[in-house]
Parts: C-alpha cells; structure tokens; sequence
C-alpha cells in the first residue's frame, strides 16, 4: 500500500495532482495526502478535520478533493405536535398528529433555545397544523429563435405536445413525473420552464437529466436551439420573485392558534403586542427594504435543519423565500409561516452520508416514503412548523424586548 506521505511528497514535487491522489489508494488514504499537503503548503493543522466517522468512499458521490469532515454542532428542538398531511404519518395521505424532534445544526447560539421555546409554547397550543400545498421541482432551459414569430411557433408546439415531452422527460427517471411546462419569450429567446413531482427527491439532478431529453425533442421538432440546460427561470440558488410567486421546491404552510394566556405566561408578551411587531417588522419593513422574505428569520430553522438532514445548503436561498402572519384575535393568536419554496429530499443528494441520515431517523423520515413522496412532504411540514416556532418565539422576544438580553446569556 502506497504511504500517504510519499503521495503527499509527488504532489508538493508537482509529480501529482491533488484530485489524482484517488486514482493511486483508497479514498481514506487520499485524503490523508490531500491534508499533509495542504497542511505543508498553508503551516494549518487539519488533525480535526481529518477525525470524521464514516468511510471517504461513502462520500464520494457529495465532494471532490475531499480533505475530511467539517463538524456542526448539532442539537434538537421538540417534541413539536404537528398536525400534518404527511408529517402525521397516515399512508393515505390525510391529516393527523404526532410529535416529532427536528435536528438542528447551528453555531448560532440562542438559537436553538429560542425554536425550542416556540415548539413547546405550539405544542401547549395543541400543535401547529402544517400542509404542502404545492410540489413541484423546476428545470428552465434557453433556447434561441429567429424572432418572436419562430418562438410563437415552439410555444405553440410546446402547447401541443406535451404528452410527448412527458414521455421523452419520464424516460428518464422511475419516479419523477413531469406537472408543466411554463414558456416565457423574451426577444429572441424561449424559456421553458419544467415543473416535475421528483418525489421524495430534492430532485434538481433528476430533473435536469428529464429536461436534457425533453428539450431534445424541443429542439428536433422546433426551429428553436438549445443555448443553456439552466436558463436561471428555474431558478437554483439565487434570490428570485419566480420562486416566492409561483414555488419551487414544496410550498408549505403551517399555522397555530394560541391561547392568550399561554402568550402571557409562557412568551411574556401579548397577542396584539405581537402583531404589532409582525406588521411593522416583517411587513412594513420587508416592504420598505424591497425584501423577498417577509419574515424574521425563517432562515434560519431552514439552514440548520438543511445542515442537519443533508440538503443542499446553497438552497436556504429559496428556502428564505416565507411570509409570516399574525392575528390578534382576542382571546388568542393565529401565527403563520408559507414558505413558498422549500427544496427539501429524503433521497439522493447529501442525505445518506450517516450523521445526515440519522437526523432523518429522528425525524422518522429517512429514505422513500409510501407512498413515494409522502416523507419529503412530511420532511417540508416539520420544517415548516419549525421556522413557524423561530419566528413566534423571535417575534415575542422582540415585542417583549428580551432579544438582546437572551443572545447576551446564551450567544456569548
Ligand atoms: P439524486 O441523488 O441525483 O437522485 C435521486 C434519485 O433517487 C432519483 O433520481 C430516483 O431515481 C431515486 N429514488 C429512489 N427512491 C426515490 C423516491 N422515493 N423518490 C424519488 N426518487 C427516488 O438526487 P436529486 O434529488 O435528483 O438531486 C439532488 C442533488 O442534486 C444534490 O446533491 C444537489 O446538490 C444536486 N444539485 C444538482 C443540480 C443540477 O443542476 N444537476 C443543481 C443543484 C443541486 P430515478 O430517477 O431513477 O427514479
């Protein structure tokens, strides 16, 4: 067996690249040379980062020159009663309760003691109710025309055979189902926008392997050529009205009813105190910043519980897309959270690297659901839920003004 250390010594002589290290011992053992050369270029020392608990063969599919693990701290928030489609557990789909604690990986502190807060005030309520509303996975890709009468033309076509395009699309996968497909013309350009159900699936590779096919045939069949598989309609990883209108991802809405005594004892606030602090922070102020995300800080529970369950993290971007309400009703508080794109999966991706899927099994929804589908739906509903408890809890912290005093004991 080849030593690390004379791999590591033929990269530093430049008789090796980084990324060919895998090429010569297993994958372990090329990251024990990728660290010791990285250690004597840069003076770091990676001991830590080379401590991780799971085979490097097991990560290959999620990283390239992998180098170690980087470790989060993870906690939980719970149990949360949620009245959920999925996240009841029922196989046929319709609305129950249960319990359930949401892994959360932060370094913020104060955090998690804060969800934890609004998940058990929820729970005394008798539990949020949480439903995705929508589903649906978006691939956009740009074709050129001549003009706007070829691109008339490949709309039209588009229009009329969409049959064929769910057959060419679905060809490609055993579970993805093509939903749509949106045109948008600018100029000379064509957007077409995909829309599948990927299932338990995140489902952006799915998707984008479905469209590959799809927009073949566009391209056989129309005057139109493909310029870019991703024409950012879709649209991944970047702020974008598309995706707080229309959705992507799951659209999901929880929502609690509060006794007004329960926001008093336990929040030290009161209904309409916190209303207050909603219309004019996550509404007013939302709206004079030219915000997308009309809340407090639904990122958050969104980027944590991703970190936790193996999501694409760069997603949080979408995921941050959510409106908060709260009502005043007297002798209690309506709260709720829409988060209009949340691309959550309990397949593929990063979720079966082992701390990513144990967090799943806290949750109870690792791996394919029956039916397929049903445990990303319930996955997207304790999210929902949760970023619901984050921003009850930050909201009566606000209107209470005990925010700085909580981070000052906990986050310091
Ligand atoms: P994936 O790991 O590429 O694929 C998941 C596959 O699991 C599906 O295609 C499906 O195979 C199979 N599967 C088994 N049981 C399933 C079930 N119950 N429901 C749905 N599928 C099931 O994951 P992905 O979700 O499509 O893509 C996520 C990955 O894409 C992440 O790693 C993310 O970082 C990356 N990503 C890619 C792009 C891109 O443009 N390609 C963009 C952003 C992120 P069948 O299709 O054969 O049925």
């Amino acid at each position: 067996m080849t030593d690390p250390q004379d791999l590591a010594d033929r990269v530093l002589d430049g008789e090796l690249r980084l990324h060919e290290l895998g090429d010569h011992v297993d994958a372990d053992a090329a990251a024990t040379a990728r660290r010791l050369v990285i250690e004597a270029e840069t003076g770091a020392d990676l001991e830590t980062v080379g401590e991780y608990a799971f085979p490097a063969e097991q990560a290959e599919p999620n990283i390239e020159n992998m180098l170690g693990a980087a470790q989060l701290p993870m906690g939980v928030v719970g149990p949360l009663a949620i009245d959920g489609g999925a996240a009841g557990g029922s196989a046929d789909g319709a609305a129950s309760s249960s319990e359930h604690y949401l892994p959360l990986a932060t370094t913020e502190g104060a955090l998690i003691a804060s969800v934890n807060r609004g998940a058990s005030v929820i729970t005394q309520s008798g539990g949020a109710i949480a439903r995705v509303v929508e589903n649906g996975m978006t691939r956009a890709p740009v074709f050129r025309v001549a003009g706007i009468a070829e691109a008339e033309q490949v709309v039209k076509w588009v229009g009329e055979h969409e049959v064929d395009l769910r057959e060419a699309a679905e060809s490609t996968t055993s579970h993805g189902e093509l939903t749509a497909v949106d045109p948008y013309v600018v100029g000379d350009s064509v957007f077409l926008r995909f829309v599948y159900d990927t299932k338990d699936a995140m489902g952006m590779n799915m998707a984008t392997i479905a469209t590959r096919e799809a927009a073949s045939l566009v391209e056989k069949e129309t005057p139109a050529d493909l310029v870019a598989l991703s024409g950012n309609l879709c649209s991944d990883k970047k702020p974008a009205a598309i995706n707080a209108v229309e959705g992507r991802g799951r659209t999901v809405v929880a929502d609690v009813t509060i006794p007004a005594e329960v926001v008093e004892e336990r929040l030290g606030t009161t209904p309409a105190a916190i209303e207050e602090a909603n219309t004019r922070k996550n509404l007013i102020g939302s709206a004079k910043a030219g915000a997308l995300g009309f809340n407090a800080h639904a990122a958050n529970v969104v980027a944590a519980a991703f970190l936790a369950t193996g999501q694409d993290a760069a997603q949080v971007v979408e995921g941050s897309n959510a409106i908060t309400t709260i009502e005043d009703r007297g002798d209690e508080l309506y709260a709720s959270v829409s988060l209009a794109s949340l691309e959550v999966g309990t397949v593929g991706g990063g979720t079966k690297l082992p701390t990513q899927s144990e967090a799943l099994d806290v949750l109870g929804f690792g791996g394919g659901g029956d039916p397929a589908g049903s445990n990303a739906d319930a996955l997207a509903e304790v999210i929902g839920a949760g970023a619901l408890a984050g921003e009850l809890s930050l909201l009566a912290a606000l209107a209470s003004r005990h925010l700085s005093s909580a981070h000052e004991e906990l986050g310091r």
